[in-house]
């Protein structure tokens, strides 16, 4: 059980959303944004289920030079707009390069401001810390970092004291497992069990990526997807974001389409996600 004397207010505003260390946002999106068709289909189901936020990945950092980079800023006038025709107030979009920043503020701007964006820092740039100092040297948009792969917590921790320091107070903290063959046949090894152990340590939202954790559609005997009890156990365990990757058509996506949810999973996903925060 819960001490409610114990919990710690922090955390902001955006978008007329509270990001803290009580709330919860489902940022439910493409990995990758491939085409209009595919970015309109998903963004409708969103707002069919009464979603306002979603991740879009317009710059993708990938192990292959030969493999999709993703549109970068092409695609952003026509993923705002879709955006706003769909009434998504927050996109949570990764950035590699603070030019990227520039170039969403300025695509924000000519597109009449349809929706704010969340700087998104990747797990290859937890320790990019001249794109920390960059992203933490504003405060107009808010940044969400990804724990590094292959390093502490305590040092993926001070990273974000990067942001902060250079004065954005609008951080999120994102748990996407550790890269280990032990975790292994998951992607990653999950470590959703540190969603409490960072809100004690900080006083950031803590936001979880079973997506790129588990990393496939594996199914458990009690005919689950892995991935959901994943979700599921972040949840219960006090997540107030769950990052998550969803496809019209998984087979069809440019980047990471194995797991990928199908848009009919995502009303039995919000159902689990609504039971597993009852139990929090
Ligand atoms: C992503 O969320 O699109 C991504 C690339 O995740 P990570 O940085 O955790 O690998």
């Amino acid at each position: 059980g819960r001490h409610k004397d114990q919990q710690r207010s922090s955390g902001f505003h955006y978008q007329g959303l509270s990001f803290d260390q009580e709330s919860l946002h489902i940022f439910a999106g493409l990995c990758a944004v491939d085409n209009p068709k595919h970015v309109e289909e998903m963004l409708k189901a969103l707002q069919a289920n009464g979603l306002s936020c979603t991740r879009m990945g317009a710059y993708k950092p990938r192990t292959n030079p030969y493999a999709f980079q993703g549109h970068g800023k092409s695609c952003l006038p026509w993923v705002f707009d879709l955006a706003g025709k769909y009434g998504i107030k927050v996109v949570a979009m990764e950035v590699t390069h603070e030019s990227h920043m520039q170039e969403i503020d300025q695509a924000l701007a000519d597109a009449g401001k349809p929706c704010g964006v969340i700087m998104q820092i990747g797990t290859r740039n937890t320790q990019n810390f001249e794109l920390l100092k960059a992203i933490g040297r504003q405060n107009t948009y808010p940044a969400l970092l990804k724990r590094g792969f292959g390093i502490t917590l305590n040092e993926s921790l001070n990273a974000a004291e990067y942001l902060a320091s250079e004065g954005n107070n609008q951080v999120i903290f994102c748990l996407r497992g550790m890269k280990s063959e032990f975790g292994a046949p998951h992607r990653n090894m999950v470590d959703f069990a540190q969603v409490p152990t960072v809100k004690r340590l900080t006083r950031m939202p803590v936001c979880i990526d079973p997506s790129h954790s588990v990393g496939s559609r594996d199914v458990a005997p009690d005919g689950v997807l892995e991935l959901c009890h994943a979700t599921a156990q972040g949840v219960l365990a006090g997540a107030n974001m769950v990052l998550v990757d969803f496809h019209p058509a998984p087979t069809k996506a440019l980047v990471d389409g194995p797991q990928a949810l199908t848009l009919n999973e995502l009303e039995p996903f919000l159902k689990d996600m609504e039971i597993a925060r009852k139990a929090y």
